[in-house]
């Protein structure tokens, strides 16, 4: 793997110019994943995500993974890694190597891999970069309270750190943790997005659990060693885990690892700057595909906001453009570095356009004749009052009738085209 460590002056939007480290990797060995954990459904966020790695992989002739992150066992949600294969294969993002498709990295299921976590943790303890914590629920929890009495910020402190000899000979047999000993040196790195980024952690956090007492690790041992056995050149994921990147680099650091390029995906915001939530029952995708919104639709909706193209110049009348177009144009130095405000009620024009371009084709046509005689069926099949035209050359006619007038064809069964 080429990969340079040159310091260079960077400069991005003429706001920064300064001596930045930044990792070069050529195109072919470019491996990205996307790692959500199975909490859930697919979401716009979500979605997001996989698709920036998918265009970033893509536009690089590289590797677009899948990888699950569900060492958290509380969270884990039956069916879930199930549904996200499928959501990610129904908007066509096809990844190379996965839990249900066979690469040279896997298991692609964390807690399919947790021996390897024990023995890098292993390492750490070895290298006196990490130590056992035996401090109860109790003791942290008064931490807590008092950091909330003192009005201060809860953290650990770092109490077993300095535990000696003797204590250690005291407390064998007692459940413990690992901690990894966070240095007091910044965890600065260049984010392809951000720029510069340098934050010490160990001045506002206490040192970090990476391994619990019932041997699964946290997420941010996880993340880090499965990073670097997977060979990951770039991370791209939402600017909510910033924070955490520089604790990860300091990770790096401590295994003697060259950690990956990050770059970070600006924050989704409601119209009224509330962020958009995981919670947001009506922006998973099965909720959009169940809709009737196309994939072709909610691709090209959710790169709408927040950069990372190339624009031509009659890019702003065309609503549509396919994912082959969309790798072309990929730059992720074009991402915008501020929040970016989803235009839901826009949705129905990007549905619309993708609509006319199916009725446009002679197998789009035909395919959404037979998804309205089938809605229509459905929607009317007890109903002996109306009398159904269902052939052909009928919806035909009507789809054409409709097209300027609907953004979706479950609209057609609405009382107001009875
Ligand atoms: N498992 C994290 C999530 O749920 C992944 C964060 C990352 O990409 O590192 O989003």
């Amino acid at each position: 793997m080429n990969n340079l460590v040159l310091s260079l002056r960077f400069s991005r939007n003429i706001k920064c110019i300064q001596y930045l480290n930044v990792r070069f990797y050529s195109d072919s060995t470019v491996r990205v994943r996307f790692a959500p954990s199975p909490t859930g459904q697919l979401h716009l966020g979500g979605f997001r995500t996989a698709l920036y790695n998918y265009l970033f992989a893509k536009s690089k002739g590289g590797k677009f993974i899948l990888r699950i992150e569900d060492t958290d066992r509380t969270r884990v949600v039956d069916g879930a890694v199930e549904q996200l294969q499928e959501d990610l294969k129904w908007l066509g993002i096809e990844f190379d190597e996965g839990p249900s498709n066979n690469g040279s990295y896997g298991p692609y299921i964390q807690s399919e891999r947790l021996e390897n976590y024990q023995r890098r943790t292993q390492q750490l303890l070895s290298a006196g970069h990490a130590y056992k914590c035996y401090c109860t629920e109790k003791r942290l929890e008064l931490l807590r309270r008092d950091a909330l009495r003192t009005r201060t910020i809860p953290r650990y402190d770092n109490k077993c750190r300095h535990l000696d000899d003797d204590d250690l000979r005291n407390n064998e047999g007692k459940k413990y943790c690992i901690r990894f000993k966070l240095n007091q040196s910044d965890g600065f790195f260049n984010d392809l997005v951000y720029g510069h980024i340098a934050r010490n952690v160990a001045a506002v956090e206490g040192d970090p659990v990476i391994l619990k007492s019932d041997g699964f690790p946290t997420y941010h041992l996880a993340n880090v060693v499965d990073d670097h056995d997977m060979k990951i050149t770039h991370v791209l994921r939402g600017v909510e885990w910033q924070p955490s990147t520089s604790k990860h680099m300091l990770l790096y650091k401590a295994f003697g690892w060259n950690p990956p390029n990050f770059g970070h995906l600006p924050l989704l915001i409601n119209k009224d700057g509330t962020k958009l939530s995981k919670r947001q029952n009506d922006i998973t995708i099965d909720a959009y595909r169940q809709k009737g919104i196309y994939p072709e639709a909610l691709l090209n909706f959710v790169i709408s906001c927040g950069g990372g193209f190339v624009q031509d110049k009659e890019a702003n009348n065309v609503y549509i453009k396919p994912l082959s177009e969309l790798i072309s144009k990929f730059d992720i130095s074009l991402i915008n570095s501020n929040s970016c405000q989803v235009p839901l009620d826009k949705l129905g024009h990007f549905n619309q356009a993708q609509l006319k371009i199916e009725l446009n084709t002679d197998l789009g046509r035909k395919r959404t004749t037979e998804k309205l005689k089938s809605i229509v069926q459905n929607t009317f099949s007890n109903d002996k009052s109306v009398e159904l035209d269902l052939s052909e050359n009928h919806l035909n006619k009507i789809l054409k009738w409709s097209i300027n007038r609907i953004t979706n064809i479950n609209e057609l069964i609405h009382e107001n085209y009875k």
